[in-house]
């Protein structure tokens, strides 16, 4: 294997990783599967419900995600707002966006500190490979819907701050800056 699993890390912006456009991933090897294994023990210590392989390090096209069931969302409504287990998706597409934009106030693992109403489609169809390297379909609404956009968003190499409405943009002028600075600071 060449990447090291036990030193993957969750990256903070201005990471350059994080602005890059990820390539597809071209088979599903044990490697992919022991990074995704890996991405999704670091998930879920910081208690996060997605993480994309760019902010580990590795500008690949895949992304784990585990939006647990609550009173407001289910995995078994139609379409499901929510898992029942971690899933992993590479190399996704996304179709059938539902025409409507719906603001939620979303953060990212890689931006501490930070979180801002960004406006995204309440329905959405993705397309991936499995962690068994078979293709699969399904439509999602909800929390999971959106956890997969802001996820997709970090394959292209775009965050919630280019998304943000300008209000929200102006709250977090200051932590965005201070996160540049830290980084400087390393
Ligand atoms: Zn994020």
């Amino acid at each position: 294997m060449s990447v090291d699993i036990a030193s993957l890390r969750i990256l903070h912006y201005p990471s350059k990783v994080l602005r890059e456009k990820a390539r597809p991933v071209e088979r599903v090897t044990e490697e992919v599967r022991a990074v995704a294994a890996r991405m999704i023990d670091l998930m879920n210590e910081v208690e996060g419900i997605g993480l994309a392989a760019p902010q580990v390090g590795l500008a690949w096209r895949m992304f784990v995600c585990d939006v647990p069931e609550n009173e407001d969302r289910s995995a078994s409504s139609d379409p499901p707002e929510a898992t029942t287990r971690p899933m992993v998706c590479i190399n996704p597409r996304f179709s059938e966006p539902s025409r409507d934009l719906v603001p939620f106030e979303e953060g990212c693992l890689s931006l501490p500190e930070i979180r801002g109403d960004v406006r995204r489609p309440s329905q959405i169809t993705v397309t991936a490979i499995g962690l068994d390297g078979e293709p699969f379909s399904l439509r999602a609404g909800g929390l999971l819907a959106r956890c997969w956009q802001h996820e997709h968003d970090h394959l292209e190499g775009v965050l919630i701050i280019d998304r943000m409405t300008q209000l929200s943009r102006m709250k977090n002028q200051s932590a965005v800056k201070s996160l540049e600075e830290r980084a400087r600071l390393l």
